[in-house]
């Protein structure tokens, strides 16, 4: 059995827990790794040696920090195969859809090899006589990232190079349920010139994750991962004085009008649907039909999932992979079982869905539901699976007000040829991310990536410019260095001049 460990500072170690965890491929349903479960005293000896790296890490000049994000981001580029590889066997997504999460992680690592330019200051000369003002921005210290197992490599990329460029020192806590992308990103950076203590990666559960966000010296927590858990990370870690952002879960709707382009919206539900079989926060769930759209888009999308190729991620030519777990499995079905009790109309059915040679895989075919209402467990919860639900409107204001009133705001589409109807969207819809005909609304890694409402706790989004500013805080400095005016002792307020 592979045995997978924390790497702290600088070394991989099992830590003083014995506990372990199982880690499957969801392909085979076979255990393949067993991975460390760190208990407190492990999360504080990674919190310690960020600590002590950080006393240098952040007096290291910028054009170092950056030279180590670069010859990291050449060694991610190289190795992106392997990268994709690995997480297949222990998340099940395709390999081309991995090698997608390798990209879209490597670009955020090219944006911090650029970093210097966001961590610039402003000066003003001459404030008032002989005095300047300008601002600079610090690191914070340790920082922490606790990640979902739903894009092993990618959040946590979403995090760690804009942190590290910033000066500031990470500790990792990645899923446990895929875990070891993290190992090969710690290999990495190690390789690139990274300093031991700077980047340290605790496996585990709520016990590692309690730790970390109750540390004493951990100053800050980004949070990738569902609604409930990301709102407790929220709650607890500002309670102890921590700067977080939580991003959470998602139940992302896609409007189609009747007179969108049905083939351009059939294959954007499909792909944004069953893509990574249905376990992305930005997946859409809900396809709002208006109108004469309906039918002719239910036909459109059943045609297509006919047509898809579901099997092992690592298989040439398969475009949908198993679920995650058996748990996760069983958990999809029986949303499935509870939508066609609730009524609604179960068009394709996924469940009995068997591939041969991977009989023991946790696999679920496409499945799809037409007249879903918005009472149904289908239509209010976040299944994260394979399962497209279709809610029939009768107007478009209608099926704004349905997503304006849902709790998640994470990501949302429409798909029209009025561009009046787009712009109506673009500016009343309350979602954090729009897509116009565009159906998985990502902003590149120069934006920044965050929900509304239920699916964000917390100021700043993540990555981009406000990953910067999440990472670093503001110090305002005025200076007098002209020659001095002696004016004596004054103890009204300062003023100009
Ligand atoms: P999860 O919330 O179960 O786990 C996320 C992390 O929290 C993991 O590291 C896990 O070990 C830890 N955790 C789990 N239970 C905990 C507990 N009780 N106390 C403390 N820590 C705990 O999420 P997941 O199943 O790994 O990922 C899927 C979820 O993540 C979905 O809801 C999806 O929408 C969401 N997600 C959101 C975004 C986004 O950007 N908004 C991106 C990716 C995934």
């Amino acid at each position: 059995m592979r045995q997978i460990h924390h790497w702290i500072n600088g070394s991989f170690t099992g830590g003083s827990s014995t506990r372990t965890g199982p880690v499957f491929n969801p392909a085979t349903g076979i255990q393949t790794g067993e991975v460390s479960m760190a208990s407190s005293s492990d999360v504080d000896d990674a919190v310690s040696s960020a600590r002590a790296a950080f006393e240098s890490w952040r007096y290291s000049p910028l054009t170092q920090r950056q030279n180590v994000m670069f010859s990291f981001r050449e060694m991610v580029s190289a190795r992106r195969l392997e990268i994709a590889k690995t997480l297949t066997s222990e998340h099940g997504k395709t390999v081309d859809d991995a090698l997608g999460e390798v990209q879209r992680g490597l670009e955020v690592i090219e944006f911090a090899c650029n970093i210097a330019h966001l961590l610039k200051g402003d000066y003003s000369e001459q404030v008032s006589t002989g005095v300047d003002t300008y601002t600079i921005r610090q690191p914070l210290g340790v920082v922490a990232g606790i990640t979902p197992f739903n894009f092993p490599a990618m959040v946590p990329m979403w995090m760690y190079p804009i942190a590290i460029a910033s000066g500031n020192t990470f500790v990792l806590k990645p899923s446990e349920k895929d875990p070891s992308t993290s190992q090969l990103a710690a290999e990495m950076l190690a390789e690139a010139g990274l300093p031991d203590g700077v980047f340290n990666v605790v496996h585990g559960d709520k016990e590692a994750v309690d730790a970390l966000i109750t540390h004493p010296d951990v100053a800050a927590i980004s949070f990738v991962g569902s609604t409930p858990i990301a709102k407790y990370i929220y709650e607890t870690g500002t309670q102890h004085g921590k700067r977080v952002q939580a991003l959470g879960g998602a139940k992302n709707h896609m409007i189609v009008l009747p007179d969108a382009d049905i083939d351009l919206a059939a294959d954007a539900a499909v792909s944004a649907g069953y893509g990574s079989a249905g376990e992305r926060c930005m997946a859409i769930s809900a396809v709002v039909a208006v109108g004469d759209a309906g039918d002719r888009l239910i036909d459109g999308v059943q045609a297509r999932i006919e047509k898809l190729n579901v099997g092992p991620g690592d298989q040439p030519g398969v475009e949908m992979g198993p679920l995650v777990t058996k748990q996760h499995l069983d958990r999809v079905r029986g949303y499935v079982d509870a939508g066609e009790s609730e009524g609604a109309l179960l068009v394709a059915d996924g469940r009995n869905f068997v591939v041969d040679g991977y009989e023991e895989g946790y696999f679920l075919g496409p499945t799809l539901f037409d007249n879903v209402t918005k009472d149904m467990s289908i239509y209010t919860d976040e299944i994260f699976g394979p399962v497209l639900s279709t809610v029939r409107m009768e107007h478009y204001e209608e099926a704004i007000e349905l997503i304006n009133a849902n709790p998640y705001g994470n990501g949302t589409a429409v798909f029209t040829n009025d561009g009046g109807a787009a712009r109506k969207f673009q500016q009343e819809i309350q979602v954090g991310m729009v897509g116009i005909n565009v159906p998985i609304p990502v902003p590149l890694s120069f934006y920044s990536f965050g929900g509304w409402k239920d699916s964000i706790f917390g100021s700043h989004a993540i990555y981009g410019p406000e990953g910067v500013h999440f990472y670093t805080r503001q110090k305002v400095v005025i200076s007098r260095w002209a020659d001095p005016i002696h004016r004596g002792v004054d103890l009204g307020f300062p003023t100009h001049g």
